[in-house]
């Protein structure tokens, strides 16, 4: 009998995460509202940066995102040593439980958070657990009473994937105040950008004062350049030390940071960005408001999708259906705890005008 390598068995408990589709049952091309990219899609002066970094295929990027890491610190007022770069945010939220969980361990998160967590916790031997949330927003008072000795990390996504709630500052800093010292908080803010800006340095305040809290984010969302791959993350230097020790050595190609960099400077496109979704966001949750009587409900949402319910006789799965029938991928989670709601994506106001008018057919309203 011949034998074969063994996985390890916590590796084997993975559920694979699953992207959002694109595509029809029968192949047909839809539009993907389905995966919260940038419907604007991606400023033009970083666009122009991709083309111009075509003649450096040859070589290695630079290890350490040094340019990159300059202009973050200087549009955010960071320090570019408390600065890392990923191969997306994706690669530093593993990187983060990785480093500071294992086998014995437990990573903590709020239940319908970013699946990742999960994926994060169980690649390193560590156990996930999850806290119950209240009206699809994390709970302080839950997470606080879900920590344990084992606990060594907390995921908090702010706004959170994939309901699209958001906690307030007042909340984060109680979730902080009332964490041991060494357990390490992540606060992923993948769509900290759409947050009235107003509300968006707090993260960058707490990653600043404590050895304990790692900020994530990404250019994948309100940048649009989610193909390339790019995130990062703040934190104290022991924090980006470890994450540094253990992240790929070219983990950033070099148009992903020539991109990132032009994009950064044009925060034009930004602003433009957010401004439409947050317009479009507001026309898409009064449409589903009015149908109300019909048991459709929108989550109150921050970010750049809105997570809707069907509590009447219209199944989100019907909707699922009805909805690609369009013309349109959108998210159903059924194996994220959510069987009866779709996670909708802000897209373009013509292809809102479409999906809102397929809902209100199929509610039997006039579209
Ligand atoms: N965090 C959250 C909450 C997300 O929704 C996503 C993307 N779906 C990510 C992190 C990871 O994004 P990326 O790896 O593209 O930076």
């Amino acid at each position: 009998m011949t034998t074969k390598p063994a996985p390890k068995p916590y590796i084997l408990g993975i559920h694979a995460y699953v992207p959002g589709k694109s595509t029809a049952s029968d192949g047909r091309a839809l539009v993907k509202l389905s995966a919260n990219e940038n419907p604007l899609g991606t400023s033009s002066a970083a666009l122009a940066a991709l083309e111009s970094s075509r003649g450096e295929a040859a070589s290695y990027p630079d290890p350490d995102s040094k340019a990159l890491r300059a202009a973050i610190a200087q549009l955010h007022g960071l320090d570019p040593a408390r600065i890392v770069c990923g191969t997306g945010s994706d690669e530093l939220l593993n990187l983060a439980a990785q480093g500071f969980a294992g086998a014995g361990d437990e990573v903590l998160f709020s239940a319908h958070s970013f699946a990742v967590y999960d994926i994060a916790a169980r690649r390193c031997g560590a156990d996930p657990v999850e806290a119950p949330d209240c009206d699809h927003t994390a709970d302080v008072d839950a997470l606080l009473a879900a920590v344990s000795e084992r606990t060594k990390v907390v995921f908090l996504a702010n706004p959170n994937n994939p309901t699209g709630t958001w906690i307030a500052p007042e909340e984060v800093m109680r979730l902080h105040a009332g964490l041991p010292t060494d357990v390490l908080l992540v606060i992923d803010e993948a769509y900290g950008e759409y947050v009235d800006p107003a509300h968006q340095r707090l993260g960058f305040e707490l990653a600043a004062r404590h050895d304990n809290v790692l900020v994530t984010r990404t250019f994948s969302k309100i940048y649009g350049l989610a193909a390339e791959r790019i995130g990062w993350a703040t934190g104290a230097p022991g924090l980006i030390d470890v994450l540094n020790r253990i992240r790929g050595p070219f983990n950033v190609t070099t148009s992903g940071q020539k991109a990132a960099l032009a994009a950064l400077g044009d925060q034009d496109f930004v602003v433009a960005s957010r401004t439409h979704n947050t317009v479009e966001r507001a026309r898409f949750v009064a449409a589903i408001e009015a149908l109300g009587n019909h048991g459709l409900v929108a989550v109150p949402s921050e970010a750049n999708f809105v997570l809707v319910e069907f509590n009447g006789e219209l199944a989100a799965e019907t909707a699922l259906g009805a909805i690609a029938e369009a013309g349109y991928a959108v998210r159903h989670l059924p194996g994220q705890g959510l069987p009866n709601a779709l996670r909708i994506t802000i897209g373009k106001s013509a292809d809102m005008d479409n999906v809102i008018a397929c809902l209100r057919s199929l509610c039997g309203e006039s579209a």
